[in-house]
Order: C-alpha cells, then sequence, then structure tokens
C-alpha cells in the first residue's frame, strides 16, 4: 500500500510543467520579427500619394469655402479668395423680419449674416471673379 502512492504521484507532475513553456515562447519568438515590417511599409505608402495630389475642383463646383481652382482668366492653379455680398436671400430675410414686426433697423440683421449671403469666388493672382455661389438658388455661377 505505501508504494502505490509515490507511483501514482510521479506521473501526474512532469507531463504538466514542460510542455506549454518550451512551445509557448517559440511561437512567440516566431511571430514578432514580421509584423514591425508590414506595418511599416503600409504606413509609408499611404502618406506619400496625400501629399502629392492637392485636389484642383472646377469652378462650377465652388460653394462657401475658399477651394483650389483653376483660373479661366489668368489659366493659373490658384486658392480662392472669398468675398460675402447681399443677394436674393439677404433680401428675402429682411422682409421677413420686416413682416414680423422687426421695424427700427432689425430687419437688417441679414446684411450682416453670411450664412444669408451670396459668395463670390476672387482669383488672387489676377484679381478677376472667377464664380459665384448664390445663396437662394444653391448653385454657383462661373463669370
Ligand atoms: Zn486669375
Amino acid at each position: 500500500m505505501p508504494e502505490k502512492t509515490p507511483l501514482n504521484s510521479t506521473p501526474v507532475g512532469p507531463p504538466n510543467d514542460p510542455p506549454p513553456y518550451t512551445s509557448t515562447s517559440a511561437s512567440t519568438n516566431a511571430r514578432v520579427p514580421p509584423a514591425p515590417n508590414t506595418s511599416n511599409t503600409m504606413y509609408g505608402s499611404a502618406a506619400a500619394p496625400c501629399l502629392l495630389s492637392p485636389t484642383i475642383y472646377p469652378p462650377e463646383t465652388l460653394r462657401t469655402k475658399p477651394a483650389n481652382t483653376i483660373c479661366p482668366h489668368c489659366h493659373q492653379s490658384v486658392l480662392t479668395v472669398t468675398k460675402n455680398e447681399g443677394g436674393t436671400a439677404t433680401i428675402l430675410g429682411v422682409v421677413a423680419l420686416y413682416l414680423c414686426g422687426w421695424h427700427h433697423g432689425g430687419c437688417l440683421i441679414p446684411c450682416c449674416l453670411p450664412c444669408v449671403q451670396d459668395v463670390n469666388h476672387l482669383c488672387p493672382n489676377c484679381n478677376t471673379r472667377i464664380a459665384k455661389f448664390d445663396r437662394f438658388e444653391q448653385s454657383t455661377v462661373v463669370k
């Protein structure tokens, strides 16, 4: 009876310890080197095209913000300069406020609000107007 107990406990101990340690460390070492190479290659190729190609928009697509376009007058690639100007939406805003009872100058508030004014896109190179965005019709006229 006393001899059976040591025989049973001896085979249980050794098989649990060695196998997991050896196999885990070997697979971890094999996976580490390829990972940094793959991520570096993707980062470099993704950043390069963004710096080389600025987007140039046709004058017909200009809206409220300055944008890169080709000036039809001097044929240069320029970033437009925007200037706000009263238009149909501005006049309708003034009339609407006047009809609502804003009689003592309050109805002129739309004349100071860029969000209801037309936007002129000017060429910074030759100072001529490239396009005008009509806020009321939500369309751009090229001149
Ligand atoms: Zn120009």
